[in-house]
């Protein structure tokens, strides 16, 4: 079977993890966390990053820096993974689902501005796949109405939006390190910030709401509690881990974006009946995180993913829109969000790894055209 996953090792992670052991300290925010911290800071242009346990805890710490409140509101795609909500949600928001485009499962800014109401307090954008959202329009809606950005990029490193790296364009940013992405730690995140003036608050949430971090940088005399907070930070263990595949960050973008491009130019020149492509728009780029199709019929869709296991091939559908889901369904205010619930319906993802041997790759190329040329 070809699996659908398939977590890559650049064979040092346990060498950093002994030496990380080795140096006597293993808790958080050490020598690993500081240059991973400070690779993503140096590559990116980010002000301040943060490591976190997980992509879930970065936006946790997004909704306590954006101070939302019971009945504040927070304007979010429906179609994304539940984190992007239940962070928000946790601190009292209600959500207001927004839509995706016909054509892209990203939120379509054209029915954002009609969403905000004197209660809205963020905009949440998740670019799906790591293709870029529409940022210029984003950003200037949220100047006019004084909103905050924060950009899920769980699925978004390396990629980019007229240029700008992804998770430097709202006011913060989160990113996951889970097995299933480009860069993993098993389980692990991070914190971007690019408006200086959470920076300081970051840290002091990131510590249990102590000012431990300055205390260590030998700006204060003593730490104490100060400010709400949890154990955000990842140990040093973690970052060992992490640093490996930073360093090989640029040698797994580029096999991961050469198999997409696989993918894509061989069903493009096949030209697929039944099944539609990712749109990448101008302004965006790939990044090689997921490649999926789009079954035109719903109905197509369980045939297919079924035929696939025929053929020892693992594809997968993706995300059931939030306004539905059980949790959330008689909070939300009842609009019909038809594109997510399309992609929910219609959405497959394709096998997508580092290795990926190129015999598997022709197979599933191989085994998707035939069955989209039978198909009536
Ligand atoms: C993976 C993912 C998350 C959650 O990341 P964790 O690190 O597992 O918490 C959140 N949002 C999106 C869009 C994701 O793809």
């Amino acid at each position: 079977m070809i699996p659908f996953n398939k977590p890559f090792l650049t064979g040092k992670e346990t060498q950093y993890i002994e030496e990380a052991v080795a140096s006597g300290k293993i808790s958080g925010n050490g020598m690993f966390t500081k240059r991973c911290q400070t690779f993503f800071e140096d590559s990116y242009g980010f002000k301040k990053c943060l490591l976190t346990t997980s992509c879930t805890d970065a936006l946790e710490m997004c909704a306590i820096l954006s101070d939302i409140r019971p009945g504040d509101e927070v304007i979010i795609p429906s179609y994304t993974f539940v984190s992007t909500a239940l962070a928000f949600v946790r601190q009292g928001a209600k959500i207001v689902f927004a839509d995706s485009y016909n054509d892209n499962p990203n939120i379509d800014h054209h029915t954002v501005e009609a969403l905000i109401t004197k209660q809205t307090k963020a905009i949440v954008v998740v670019h799906y796949a790591g293709i870029a959202c529409e940022m210029d329009s984003i950003m200037t809606l949220a100047e006019k109405y004084n909103l905050l950005v924060i950009e899920d990029a769980a699925q978004a490193i390396d990629s980019y939006y007229k240029g700008k790296p992804l998770g430097t364009i709202g006011h913060m940013s989160t990113f996951s390190f889970h097995e299933t992405k480009n860069i993993i730690a098993g389980e692990g995140g991070m914190l971007g910030i690019n408006d200086d003036k959470y920076v300081e608050r970051a840290e002091i949430i990131w510590e249990k709401g102590t000012n431990r971090s300055q205390f260590f940088r030998g700006e204060i005399n003593k730490y104490g509690w100060i400010d709400t907070g949890s154990s955000f930070l990842p140990s040093e263990v973690i970052a060992a881990f992490l640093w490996a595949q930073l360093e090989n960050l640029q040698n797994i973008q580029t096999k991961r974006k050469l198999i997409w491009n696989r993918y894509y130019n061989e069903f493009k020149t096949a030209n697929l009946k039944h099944f539609n492509l990712p749109i990448v728009p101008k302004y965006g780029s790939q990044n090689g995180h997921l490649f999926y199709l789009v079954s035109t019929k719903p109905e197509y869709r369980d045939g297919f993913i079924k035929h696939l296991k025929t053929e020892d091939i693992h594809a997968v559908f993706h995300y059931l829109s939030l306004h539905a889901s059980d949790y959330y369904y008689e909070k939300h205010d009842h609009r019909v969000l038809p594109n997510s619930d399309n992609f929910t319906d219609c959405l497959i993802r394709l096998p997508l790894f580092f290795e990926l041997s190129d015999n598997n790759l022709k197979h599933i190329i191989k085994t998707i055209i035939a069955y989209d040329k039978n198909m009536a």
